[in-house]
């Protein structure tokens, strides 16, 4: 198994916790010098909060983790393409590498929808990989919904 698909891994064990605790399944890893120093998943029911994503939760815990707003060198793997709200944070974070599972049309920004990182605003471009275990975090996803019905 190579190092990738591992954090990939933890990230889509991540989402199906989330799915266990009734929240949108979407998880995320931040991954310094080889190592998970943040997991988490969504938590916008919990906490009642709509910035509680995957990503935005794992940029938190990973940024206390360091001592450092700023994880320059850091690598983020999440499920699903993030939103707009996310990629802004991730430029933010200064985020290495994004690695993403499914993309998503409706409400990506990546690839998809407004496509932050080529915006002249956007000021820090991390080096983008997607389609990482794409039919795995698109199923956890898609299970889910099915469940809710
Ligand atoms: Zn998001």
């Amino acid at each position: 198994m190579t190092e990738t698909t591992r954090f990939m891994d933890a990230a889509l064990e991540e989402a199906r916790k989330a799915a266990a605790r009734g929240e949108v399944p979407i998880g995320a890893v931040v991954v310094l010098d080889g190592k998970i120093v943040a997991a988490a998943g969504n938590r916008t029911r919990e906490l009642n909060d709509v910035t509680a994503h995957a990503e935005i939760e794992a940029i938190r815990q990973a940024a206390t983790s360091v001592g450092d707003e700023r994880l320059t060198g850091a690598d983020l793997y999440v499920t699903l393409e993030p939103c707009t709200m996310c990629a802004a944070a991730i430029s933010f974070a200064r985020i290495r590498r994004l690695y993403y599972g499914a993309e998503d049309p409706k409400g990506g920004a990546v690839d998809s929808g407004v496509r932050f990182f080529a915006s002249p605003t956007c000021h820090h471009v991390p080096d983008v990989y997607s389609g990482l275990a794409e039919r795995e975090a698109a199923e956890i996803l898609r299970d889910f919904f099915a469940g809710k019905r």
